[in-house]
């Protein structure tokens, strides 16, 4: 048999005012739609659908209280729990607060006034959104919320950030935002049922490519500063090369160039305010051969 977990994702696609104001022209921001703005529902029904996979593979049922692109009512959706006998309910919501762009931030998770296990059970959603998503924390509070109120088991109803701040409205059109909201809610079910939260077997990819560290030594004598290796490529600090080798390195203030023994570099990749190279090219500027010492990852410029 096992558990069965109602989760919500509050309000349709069409219903009106659930969105977020227009993004600044151009914003680049992923996810942003066509028409230049966010419907609530896109966030809640992500969070949602990511969930439902995080808590079957824990070994929970899950009811969708509104699978379809329709908006039932509230009362149909806590009928809907009700009758199935889910054992929680979890209703997944993005805030707004003035709804033109404004300074209001944070996670807030609702449950229903004076519900002691309502409140133990937001409680838990709500110190995983906390510890892991990096939201202000705007607490745990009571409001007499129709899918509180109508429910009859545990219910909680979780406000991951606002709609209407341009910053966080950015982390609500983002993939990496919603898988961490859906991880962190499943987590807190797992835990308020006491059920083991099975983690994903195959890893989300990383978005960085692969990077080692690298070694780098000049005439056989290593300088104090590493270089990196991306996709087979090693790429080597400017400055501590230019030092070691006795050659000038300068900045192009305008075009933000490196310049190393009068040679403007083409594959310079700044790691904060280090700038670094392809050795390849580092080496050809300053008259250098290569040896690269697989063993101890080391990159050793011969002049
Ligand atoms: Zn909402």
């Amino acid at each position: 048999m096992g558990y069965l977990v109602a989760l919500d994702d509050g309000h349709g696609m069409k219903t009106p005012g659930k969105r977020t104001p227009i993004f600044p022209a151009h914003s680049g921001l992923e996810g942003e739609t066509k028409q230049g703005y966010m419907h609530e529902n896109e966030f809640n029904r992500a969070v949602v659908a990511k969930c439902k996979a995080h808590l079957e593979r824990s070994g929970i049922n899950v009811l969708l209280t509104a699978p379809g692109d329709d908006d039932p009512s509230l009362t149909d959706r806590t009928n809907l729990a009700n009758s199935k006998g889910a054992d929680l309910f979890v209703s997944v919501h993005a805030n707004a607060y003035t709804g033109t762009w404004g300074s209001a931030k944070g996670v807030e998770t609702y449950c229903y006034p004076g519900s002691k296990k309502g409140r133990a059970f937001a409680a838990v959603l709500h110190k995983y959104l906390i510890e892991h998503t990096y939201q202000v924390n705007r607490g745990v509070r009571e409001a007499d919320f129709a899918v509180l109120r109508q429910t009859n088991m545990p219910a909680a109803l979780v406000e991951a950030a606002f709609m209407d701040n341009l910053e966080e409205a950015t982390l609500l059109v983002s993939d990496a935002f919603r898988s961490e909201c859906a991880e962190e809610i499943a987590r807190g079910v797992c835990e308020y049922l006491c059920v083991e939260f099975v983690e994903e077997t195959i890893k989300k990819p990383d978005i960085r490519p692969t990077v080692h560290k690298v070694a780098i030594a000049v005439n056989g004598k290593l300088i104090e500063v590493s270089g990196f290796m991306r996709e087979g490529n090693s790429f080597v600090p400017i400055r501590a090369i230019g030092d070691a080798a006795g050659t000038p390195v300068d900045w192009d203030i305008n075009s933000g160039k490196v310049i190393l023994n009068s040679v403007v570099l083409k594959t310079t990749v700044f790691v904060g305010e280090t700038g670094y190279a392809w050795a390849r090219e580092v080496a050809a500027v300053i008259s250098h051969e290569i040896e690269w010492d697989g063993g101890t990852c080391t990159v050793n410029f011969k002049g």
